[in-house]
């Protein structure tokens, strides 16, 4: 299939990101090609629970959004990247709400917000209770479809980027469909599936990273996973569905197996990870009670559904939760305007890595960052146009010929969550250089290459953080061995 006009802007992948980078753009008159490779529960935008953090009340301020994304990063934020966003996420809450999103309001009317680990205030923006992600994902793709300008190709995957000249210039998808425009946007969200215990959704496997990788784009921060401290564990076909922390922000306890506190859950997630994980060695048992007894279930109807569900009974037991891989803060290393080093190639959302989150994400920066770097980057795939490309030969095409990544095994999963888990070392890490998936391999190389612990990498042999290594970030190149960096 090819489309009767080519587009001036592929977007690819239709989570937060894609979808509200394709809407921005067409508000600047473009066409745009939005391919997606799965419905939208497959995205994990839809999953997404807590909401989207904006200072938004008259108690807080960007400086403090930013000062709290900043402290939470360990010592590896990007700066700039952080200040674009505490600056520009209360505009994106503005725009959602215009494009119908209905926000949770007080009963003044004032947006109710929520509390996570790691902000010094109540800042995240919140949509049916714990339901943001599956509300802002139907307001979006509702508004996709009644786009004249947007073309959607559901259920296609793309498999290879094709390059001339030093330039992306379109996707080649599975079924061997050729799409070419002047720029490409990869918003293919996350890779904490490879792992074997997760919170997201089977497809998020970094497909994306992969793909701008072999095109000749660098990746960055790929060591650092970030783990989150209550997936349920066990619990009758639940493993790994997450309870949001909003719950603890709200006044759920974490307590261990003589039912005592053992941390302040509204510490960053590192913090709280990683108390979770010393507990259960002491313990030897395989999980922690999450205490929400005292929480009003009409306060998160989804997830107390989700775990009745499972056989959990959240108002009069204890859930059992144990940290699983959560969201992938490297990706795809771009500039403040989603831009990676390879012309006409940008990417935003989970895939992308600005340098915002450092080594540990503040909670719900995320959904954030995909609509403040989907405008930025709608904007700059349209300023930076060059001509629309000619149709690649097929000598092109066979120069661009995609790189199949071998399926994902069982084994290579396993093996990621047992030597890349929360904690790593260097023996451990140099066996995962052997794992037949190309970006586990690039993953165990990143992790490597940071000799120290920081945030969510916790290198057993080199326990302590170096602060030599403050503002650096692994950069895995195309066709050169990883390496630190400074980025200011
Ligand atoms: C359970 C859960 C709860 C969360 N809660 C929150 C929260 O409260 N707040 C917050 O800020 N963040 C939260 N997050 C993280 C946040 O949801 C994600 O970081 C964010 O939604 C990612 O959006 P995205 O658009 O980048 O990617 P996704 O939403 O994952 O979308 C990726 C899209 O790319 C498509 N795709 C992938 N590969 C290809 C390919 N090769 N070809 C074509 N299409 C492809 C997929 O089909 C999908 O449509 C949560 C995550 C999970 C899993």
């Amino acid at each position: 299939m090819t489309p009767a006009t080519n587009p001036q802007l592929i977007v690819v992948g239709a989570g937060a990101a894609g979808m509200y980078t394709a809407l921005r753009a067409t508000r600047a008159g473009a066409r745009v090609t939005l391919v997606s490779a799965t419905p939208l529960a497959g995205a994990s935008s839809y999953w997404a629970q807590g909401g989207l953090a904006a200072a938004m009340s008259a108690q807080d301020s960007p400086q403090q959004h930013l000062d709290d994304t900043l402290a939470a990063g360990r010592g590896a934020v990007r700066r700039s990247a952080a200040q674009v966003l505490a600056q520009e996420a209360p505009n994106a809450v503005e725009d959602l709400a215009a494009l119908g999103v209905s926000f949770d309001a007080d009963r003044h009317g004032r947006l109710a917000l929520g509390l996570e680990g790691g902000h010094r205030t109540r800042r995240v923006v919140h949509a049916g209770g714990a339901a943001t992600g599956r509300r802002i994902i139907r307001q979006l793709s509702a508004k996709v479809a009644e786009e004249p300008l947007i073309e959607v190709w559901e259920d296609r995957r793309v498999v290879a980027l094709l390059r001339r000249d030093e330039r992306c210039i379109g996707v080649r998808t599975l079924d061997g469909a050729v799409l070419t425009a002047p720029a490409t946007v990869i918003s293919t969200g996350g890779a904490a599936a490879l792992w074997a215990r997760t919170t997201n959704p089977a497809g998020a496997t970094g497909s994306g990273l992969l793909l701008a990788h072999h095109a000749g784009a660098s990746l960055a921060d790929l060591e650092m996973m970030q783990f989150h401290p209550t997936a349920v564990a066990g619990g009758n076909g639940a493993d790994g569905f997450l309870v949001t922390e909003a719950v603890r922000g709200e006044g759920a306890r974490l307590l261990d197996s003589r039912g005592e506190r053992f941390v302040d859950e509204l510490a960053p997630r590192d913090e709280v990870a990683r108390a979770v994980l010393r507990e259960m060695k002491a313990s030897g048992r395989p999980s922690v009670g999450l205490d929400m007894r005292e929480i009003d279930p009409a306060l998160f109807p989804n997830v107390v559904s989700a775990l009745r569900q499972a056989g959990l009974d959240p108002e009069h037991e204890l859930i059992p939760v144990a940290p699983a891989a959560h969201y992938m803060m490297g990706g795809i290393a771009v500039d403040l305007d989603a831009r990676a080093n390879l012309a006409g190639l940008f990417a935003v959302g989970e895939c992308a890595c600005t340098g915002l989150h450092g080594a540990n994400r503040l909670a719900s920066n995320s959904l954030s960052e995909c609509f403040v770097f989907g405008a930025r980057a709608a904007r700059a795939a349209l300023a930076d146009a060059a001509p629309a490309p000619a149709p690649p030969s097929a000598a092109e095409l066979a120069q661009n010929a995609a790189e199949k990544p071998p399926p994902l095994t069982h084994e290579s999963r396993e093996s990621l969550g047992r030597l890349a888990g929360l904690e790593r070392d260097r023996e451990g890490l140099a066996q995962l250089l052997a794992d037949p998936h190309p970006l586990i391999r690039l993953i165990a190389a990143s992790a490597l290459a940071r000799e120290e612990s920081r945030g969510a990498h916790l290198r057993t042999d080199f326990p302590e953080l170096d602060p030599a290594l403050d503002g650096h970030h692994v950069v895995a190149p195309a066709g050169a061995p990883a390496r630190l960096e400074l980025w200011d």
